[in-house]
This record gives C-alpha cells, sequence and structure tokens, in this order.
C-alpha cells in the first residue's frame, strides 16, 4: 500500500488546516501551520487561482482522509459501507471513521494521535471488552469498553497523552475513567460531535461523479 512519506505538517499546510496529526507539537509554538499557513510548494504563496467543483472537491476528500490517516483503497471502503447504511452517507461516512479504534484511543485520549494510535493497537496495547484487539480499523459499538493491556498499562507515552487529554478535552459520546485508564462507548457520536470543519456533502458528490 502507498504511505505518504513526506512531512505530515505539509498536509495541514496543503489543506489549510490545523490536523492535529502530531501530537504535542501540534499545541505547541512548533506547529508548521501556525508559523506557515500557505501551502507548501514553490507556489504556495501565490493567490487569486480558481478552483473548480472537481478541485474542491477533491480536497475536501483528501482533508477527510489524510485527518483520519487512511488510503484512497480504504478510504473508499469506508465511504462504500456508508453508501450502503440508511440515512445521510456523508453523515454516515464520518461517524465510521469515528468509530474505528484508532480513532477512539485518539478520542479517549491514550494516545496523542491517530497515527500513534494506529501502531499502538497494532503492538497490542489495547482490549475491546476484555479481549486484544490488533485491527485499527477495527469498528466500536455502543456499551464497548477500552482498556489498555495490563504489560502494557506502564507506557510512558500513554501517562503522557491522557495527563494531556484535558487541553482537547473527550468527546461527549465516550466515557473516560482516567484513573482506571479505562473507556466506554456511551453513543456513537452524531453529526454535531465533530467540531472539525468538515463538508462531507462535497465527497459524496464527488465520489457520486
Ligand atoms: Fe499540523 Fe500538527 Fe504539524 Fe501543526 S504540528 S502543522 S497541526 S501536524
Amino acid at each position: 500500500m502507498a504511505r505518504y512519506t513526506d512531512s505530515v505538517c505539509r498536509i495541514c499546510r496543503r489543506e489549510n488546516l490545523k490536523l492535529f496529526l502530531k501530537g504535542d507539537r501540534c499545541y505547541s509554538d512548533k506547529c508548521a501551520f501556525d508559523r506557515r499557513s500557505y501551502p507548501p510548494g514553490e507556489h504556495g504563496q501565490r493567490r487569486g487561482r480558481k478552483t473548480s467543483d472537481y478541485g474542491i472537491q477533491l480536497r475536501e476528500k483528501q482533508k477527510v482522509k489524510r485527518m483520519y490517516g487512511l488510503s484512497e483503497k480504504q478510504f473508499r471502503l469506508f465511504f462504500k459501507r456508508a453508501d450502503k447504511q440508511k440515512g445521510v452517507t456523508g453523515t454516515s461516512l464520518l461517524v465510521l471513521l469515528e468509530r474505528r479504534l484508532d480513532n477512539v484511543i485518539y478520542r479517549l485520549g491514550f494516545v496523542n494521535s491517530r497515527t500513534q494510535g494506529r501502531h499502538f493497537v497494532m503492538h497490542r496495547h489495547f482490549l475491546v471488552n476484555g479481549k486484544i484487539v490488533n485491527i485499527p480499523s477495527y469498528l466500536i459499538n455502543i456499551g464497548d469498553v477500552i482498556e489498555i493491556e495490563e504489560k502494557s498499562s506502564n507506557i510512558k507515552a500513554i501517562g503522557d497523552s491522557l495527563d494531556a487529554v484535558v487541553r482537547r478535552g473527550v468527546p461527549q459520546w465516550l466515557d473516560l475513567e482516567k484513573e482506571n485508564k479505562r473507556g466506554v462507548v456511551k453513543n456513537f457520536p452524531t453529526r454535531e460531535d465533530l467540531t472539525m470543519p468538515m463538508q462531507e456533502q462535497l465527497i459524496v458528490e464527488l465520489y457520486s461523479k
């Protein structure tokens, strides 16, 4: 699978939005977007270029895909799944993305980015309902209990992330028991819970062509 290997901060600058891809650094004065909030590259500071409808839709898809750290193939699969569900496809897509285990442990504050979440899940550091799950795309359900595997409970990066979770807060659809290093899924998120600027309808339009 093709992986993005360039600096991830370029992604924020390209999408003109802080996507919080690098954990603590995103909240520090080292954030590349805060320092240079124009697109990367030789022509990044050029103004007044007109973007086609297709270009706008494409950028929106790229933004959301990169925010969740997915490849095109993975993102398409999520879209197909969302398209088969009842209701508004764009909202279903975002809710499915939020239900990924790597995202949920990020939202709970066990890790400082979805990338770290993906690595930690793959390295078998997390349990769902008492069983190790090592699949980052695993979809959590209402009532699921997420815990840190006993041998992993002293990992410094997890402790540091939990200490810093106050900074971004835990969404209302999840419940974090910080002392027990345990999280419970109270509900699926609603569209209103997803506060990053995303125009999911543009993604639906792009994939419906
Ligand atoms: Fe984006 Fe974080 Fe890099 Fe800032 S530090 S540009 S928010 S990934």
